[in-house]
This record gives structure tokens, sequence and C-alpha cells, in this order.
């Protein structure tokens, strides 16, 4: 692990909860979040961790399921006047930053992300005070405030290339907040990188023993990992890559079996796309298991068909950027989309969480 500049902070997690609807009531919600999607011209972006029915909403109704910044570039691209993001907080905050002249919504406003809500603004101000001859890299999953202190935001997908870049001029950085995302870029580029000490709840709990036992039985089983997971599950990866990326793994890899380290919300796509491969989820359980998220993200599982059909209903509460935040915001994020741009590289496909 490279060298970490703070202690991490406590996050209360909420517990993983799901509503429990009758199908025949969860039909007539669905019936009327479609009917409400359209009479209010409204496009419905869901992120791969939600649950599947939201997933197949979006899917149904013109709408994407995908990651974050596709989620908001998708967002972009359509003359819809309201998007309804479901998500978490950041992902909100995106929409609305790329998108100011649209109204953007979320069916739970409360659903937010350990990485953002363990990298409070003002104490990462201090840290950049401290360290100002450092570039400030952040993680797209970092709420407005902090995107607004830093020189250059990436994705999963995009930050090797970006701290190689920025290895390459010279430059000494700072980055924010995942520490494991951020160990692992820093052995594949070699950077000077000091790290903000966060980490997601969901990957940390992946654990490297529990998964070389599941590899000893299933010796032919390709594993797969986001980078967000810890180092020793990382290393024994066949491929570790963005949400995007993994998904892509599953549709081409000649592997029947694939043991996959994020977010089980995915497995619906990986299943889709992997025509009968069989995807297992890497352990969480064992010695010093927390089993705080049992990889179900419990922001992610926030977003519910009545919180949804609630949203559309009233359009309120909506997402609020103040006009000074965005525009310090926006700043790191076109960085990051020139930077693609020059390379050709096709970022949106390639990222985050
Ligand atoms: S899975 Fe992790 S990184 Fe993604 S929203 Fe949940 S806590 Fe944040």
């Amino acid at each position: 692990m490279g060298q970490t500049a703070n202690q991490s902070l406590d996050i209360s997690v909420p517990k993983v909860r799901r509503e429990k609807i009758p199908e025949a009531e969860a039909s007539d919600l669905k019936a009327e979040i479609k009917e409400l999607l359209r009479r209010r011209k409204a496009l419905l972006v869901a992120h791969y961790y939600t649950d599947e029915e939201i997933q197949i909403l979006a899917e149904d109704t013109g709408g994407v399921v995908s990651d974050s910044l596709e989620m908001a570039r998708f967002g972009h691209r359509s003359e819809a006047k309201i998007l309804v993001v479901a998500g978490v907080r950041f992902m909100g905050e995106t929409a609305k930053i790329l998108n100011p002249e649209k109204t953007v919504l979320m069916p739970e406003i409360e659903a937010n992300c350990s990485l953002d809500l363990g990298c409070p603004p003002d104490k990462f101000q201090a840290l950049c005070n401290e360290h100002s001859d450092r570039t400030v890299v952040v993680y797209a999953n970092t709420s407005v405030a902090v995107k607004a202190k830093a020189d250059w935001m990436v994705t999963s997908g995009s930050a090797v290339d970006v701290i190689s870049y920025l290895r390459d001029k010279g430059e000494k950085i700072l980055w924010a907040p995942d520490k494991y995302l951020g160990d692992y870029v820093q052995k594949k580029t070699g950077a000077d990188m000091l790290m903000w000490n966060g980490s997601c709840v969901v990957h940390e709990e992946f654990k490297a023993r529990e998964l070389q036992n599941m590899r000893r039985l299933k010796p032919h089983a390709a594993v797969i990992a986001h980078p967000e997971s810890p180092a020793g599950v990382l290393c024994q990866a066949d491929y570790v890559g963005s949400t995007t990326g993994l998904i892509d793994f599953v549709k081409r890899t000649e592997a029947e079996e694939i043991i996959v380290a994020t977010d089980k919300g995915i497995f619906r796509k990986m299943e889709l796309v992997g025509a009968g491969k069989k995807i297992i989820a890497a352990p969480t359980a064992g010695k010093s298991a927390t089993c705080r998220s049992c990889a179900e993200c419990p922001w992610m599982a926030m977003n519910s068909l009545i919180g949804l059909r609630n949203i559309l209903r009233n359009l309120e509460p909506q997402i609020t950027v103040s006009k000074d935040l965005a525009e310090s915001a926006l700043l790191p994020i076109s960085r990051l989309l020139d930077f693609a741009e020059s390379r050709r590289q096709v970022v949106f496909g390639n990222n985050d969480a």
C-alpha cells in the first residue's frame, strides 16, 4: 500500500434494506412509473448496481443502465428535460454539473457512498493546503465540493492513463479518496502518490484468503475484480477493470465460470451477456469478515420502486448544485474529457464504480 495521508474515518453504514412489495402492487407501481416517465418526458438512467427491476424499467423506457459517467453523458445527449438518476448522490451531482439546464431527480436523495462520505470537503481542503506542491486528482466517487478542489477527476477506467501522463510531466499526486484504487494505480504507474485513506465498504470486504480457497475448488474459473478491491484480491485476478470492463470480460472470456469481486447488482448484465457462463460472487465471508455490505451496496439498494414513483409524482426534491461549485467542479471533469478526447479514448465506456 502506498503512503496514506490521514486516519480512515468511521462511516456509518446503513443496513441493506429492500422493500418487499407484493407482485400485483409492484406491477401497478411499474405501470405508473412508465406512465409518469412518458407524461413528464423524463429519462431514467440507472447504475449497474441498482435492483434488477429498476434496471429493466430504465431499459424498457428508453433510458440506460451503465456506469456513472455514461449515465451523465447519456442524459446530456438526450433531449429530455428531466433526468431521473437511480444511483447514489455523486452520480446525481455529476449529472447536474454536466446538465445544468435539466431537472435532476433521484429516487432516494439520501443514497450516498462510503468514498464520498469518507472524504469531507473541509478535511480534504486542509490536506490540499498542506501539500500544495501536489497535483490533486480525485475519483469520480466524490462530492461536488471535493471535485471543486481538484485539478483532475478520473474514473477507474481512466486513472492509470491520467496518472501516467502526470507522472511523465514530473508531477507529484495527491490522490483521493479510494486507497485501494490509488494503490493499484500507483503500482501500475510508479507515480509519487500521497493517498487519502478512504475505501468502498462493498469492495473492501472481498477476502483474499477465502478467494484462494475458492480458486482451489474451481481451478478453471476466471477471477475478475474491480480495482476498489484490496491488493490481496487484485493480485489473484485474471482481469482488473471498471464495471464496463468487467462486463466486457464476461462477454469475451472462454471461461465457463467467472468469480466476480464487485457489487452483485452487476450480475444481471453479466448473465445477459455471458450466454450461460456461471457468475459466482467472490467471497466476503470468513475470518475477520464484517459483512457490512456482503457485496451489496446499501446505498444503491435504497433506490426503490416506491421512491421512483414518488419522485416522478412530486418532482421534488431536486438535485441542486450552486453555480460557483458547479463551475469549479466542471474544470477537473472537463480536463478528463479533453484528455480522453485527445487520446481518442472511449473514456465513457470504461469507467467507474
Ligand atoms: S459500491 Fe462502493 S463505491 Fe459504489 S456507491 Fe456503493 S459504497 Fe460507493
